[in-house]
């Protein structure tokens, strides 16, 4: 790990303390294996201090503020060999199976639906090829797979395909083709270097094809209660967003926030499709990561959001 003092997506030095959290081991650090039965978030300080930091005793995250470019980031920052012991470390834990076994993503053709009918319009003319990078059982192409697009996708790990979807490997080594869609959903939010990252994706976008991203609005509350600093280390507002596609080279054809289902529950997502191509400025405002820490942006959200209401009226009524 290594802590930084300079934003890594504007390298600007005005960054901002927003919070400290200390973490704690978990009480089975001894053990060489997380219990079946433990927790998600326990699962993930396991792996953080049994194998990354090495050490049984606490761990300190500053939340960070970039002044100019309003990124949020938890530092210090994992380097590659991090993220790799991490990923290799959960591909390995029999809590992670079962995990994802019991809880297999729900209503998959609606999140699918969403995606296909935003990129409709932005259609690269007679657009073919389609690519969910990290897009593990390819879900989120089913409507492409209708309309008969040739889908693949890039991960880490060879999950079982829905039908229509090709595995084009574990990264760009083996597709030698450029793509005309990619998606790039809730993956910006774990990568250390996010510029980086999406300007290596781009390259295997072609010319005029577009790319779709969608992270959390981690600006809003998360990067205030995260529960461990291993998952997320990147908490976006439109703002940080907009400027993270600007310095990877590209446009911005649309930018939104919205509260959507993504694989178990809805989330308030911001959601940005980019092309390589020239564009003219974004004709919806760009809400600042200060807009979107400010309780009376968050009363707004809420407002236009009936079931946020009623979740709401029924916890203050009931508990
Ligand atoms: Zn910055």
């Amino acid at each position: 790990m290594i802590k930084i003092n300079t934003c890594p997506v504007c390298q600007s030095q005005k960054i901002e303390v927003l919070k400290n959290d200390s973490f704690s081991p978990p009480t089975f650090i001894n053990d060489d294996v997380p219990p079946i039965d433990c927790t998600y978030p326990e699962e993930r300080l396991w792996i953080l201090f049994k194998n990354i930091l090495k050490t049984n005793t606490k761990a300190d995250f500053a939340m960070s503020l970039c002044g100019d470019c309003g990124f949020i980031f938890t530092n210090p920052r994992y380097e590659l060999g991090d993220i790799e012991t991490k990923y290799s470390t959960v591909s390995a834990l029999p809590s992670a199976k079962k995990r994802k076994e019991n809880s297999p993503p729900k209503h998959t053709e609606k999140r699918a639906a969403r995606i296909y009918n935003l990129l409709e319009k932005y259609p690269p003319k007679n657009y073919q090829s389609v690519l969910d990078y990290g897009g593990a059982e390819g879900y989120n192409l089913s409507q492409f797979v209708k309309a008969k697009k040739r889908c693949g996708v890039i991960d880490q790990v060879h999950e079982n395909l829905i039908s229509g979807v090709e595995f084009l490997g574990k990264d760009f080594s083996e597709p030698s083709h450029k793509f005309d869609c990619i998606l790039l959903c809730h993956t910006l939010e774990h990568i250390p270097e996010p510029v980086e990252y999406l300007k290596e994706i781009s390259t295997h976008l072609s010319d005029d094809g577009v790319i779709y991203i969608e992270v959390p609005l981690g600006a809003w509350k998360e990067f205030s209660r995260i529960k461990e600093p291993l998952t997320h280390v990147n908490f976006f507002s439109e703002e940080a967003l907009f400027n993270v596609a600007k310095k990877a080279g590209l446009n911005v054809l649309h930018l939104s926030t919205n509260y959507q289902w993504i694989t178990h529950y809805n989330l308030w997502c911001i959601n940005m499709v980019c092309t390589k191509k020239e564009v003219g400025e974004l004709v919806n405002a760009l809400s600042t990561k200060s807009q979107m820490l400010n309780r009376k942006y968050q009363l707004l959200m809420a407002l236009k959001e009936p079931s946020i209401l009623l979740k709401w009226l029924k916890k203050k009524l009931v508990g």
